[in-house]
């Protein structure tokens, strides 16, 4: 839909129109204008004429049915993927993605070997949300939080993202808490400027994989730009201006990055106020134990081993906290779901 197209449209009506149809579309959950029976018919005609609201998409659902992947067909016929995962404690959290691939090319993810395609306009991330909302609101549930941690970068879709948050926190339309939504980013720190200084109380996470620049490059080719050093003092800033806590995702992937050392010089970079650390496991698909995919070099590292490197971190007095395998069935790692259609 195109945002402006219908802001237009409400331009000759009544105020309280506009209200009435954002209650309509973010509230109901309506499918097609016209279960908008508030609005005047000729109103709904011309709404879904120009501004429709229909959403298609093929879904995927993990055996223990907690995880469910949508691809999302855009209006160009490119796809991406929106990721739902039910908690056992009630919350329903969606993962998002905020561009068409991505330039960047972290060497463990399947999207980052897609390419770059195009950022996603703030349309296209809100049908994402509203996708898995109207899903929900069938079995009588709602989203609780949303991440953005799809295909792409978020900060280098800064205002497109920072658009779409502001629309599903505004009270008038989706009315989710700024608290329930969450950035992650490689550590683009202009993004990380920026966001401290807008007034939105969401949280930030940084996909950091690696406690040394070497084996980070390595990994995360961005890491050249962005090194460690400079990202962790563009979050002290980021701490020092908005007191919320960061957090530093660390993927553990076997004899890479999870040894009794890289544990120790990631605890010295992290035994900070208001840093914690979270440990995932790197996701574990059919490719991954090299059928000659994109992230087939890469194995997770064994549960012991991330055990131990957990301890370790403990022990040093670093926050930290474990991140459950969500979808590995219906390969649920960044990108993997599209590059597996682009194939077929
Ligand atoms: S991990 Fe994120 S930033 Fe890196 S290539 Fe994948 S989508 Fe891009």
């Amino acid at each position: 839909m195109d945002l402006a197209q219908f802001q237009k449209l409400f331009d000759k009506e009544p105020r309280y129109r506009l209200g009435q149809a954002k209650k309509a579309l973010f509230q109901d959950l309506i499918q097609n204008w016209q279960e908008a029976t508030e609005l005047p018919l000729s109103l709904r005609e011309e709404l879904n004429k120009k501004c429709p609201i229909e959403l298609s998409a093929k879904t995927f659902v993990s055996k223990d049915r907690n995880t469910i992947k949508a691809l999302l067909i855009l209006k160009d016929d490119l796809k991406i993927e929106t990721v739902l995962m039910c908690h056992q404690d009630k919350r329903n959290t969606i993962c998002v993605s905020s561009q068409v691939g991505c330039r960047l090319g972290c060497e463990f993810c399947a999207t980052g070997k897609m390419g770059f395609k195009r950022n996603l306009d703030v349309w296209e991330i809100i049908e994402q949300v509203l996708f898995f909302a109207r899903y929900l609101k069938k079995i009588k549930e709602r989203i609780t939080n949303i991440v953005f941690m799809g295909m792409g970068e978020p900060f280098l879709n800064y205002q497109n993202v920072i658009g779409a948050i502001r629309i599903l926190n505004d009270k008038e339309g989706f009315n989710l808490g700024a608290r329930h939504f969450s950035i992650s980013t490689v550590g683009i720190i202009e993004g990380i400027e920026k966001l401290a200084k807008e007034e939105l109380q969401i949280n930030l996470a940084i996909s950091l994989n690696a406690s040394n620049d070497k084996l980070r490059s390595k990994l995360m080719p961005i890491n050249k730009k962005y090194p460690i050093k400079k990202i962790l003092n563009a979050i002290d800033n980021y701490i020092k201006k908005t007191r919320r806590r960061v957090m530093f995702e660390y993927i553990m992937i076997n004899n890479l990055n999870d040894s009794e050392e890289n544990a120790k010089t990631l605890a010295n970079l992290m035994k900070k106020p208001l840093y914690f650390v979270n440990l995932i496991s790197y996701n574990f698909t059919r490719r991954s134990l090299g059928e000659g995919g994109p992230t087939g070099i890469f194995k997770p590292s064994p549960s012991l081993r991330i055990k131990k490197f957990k301890e370790t971190l403990e022990k040093e007095g670093v926050m930290v906290t474990q991140r459950y395998r969500f979808g590995k069935d219906i390969e649920g790692a960044c990108g993997q779901l599209v590059v597996k259609d682009r194939r077929k």
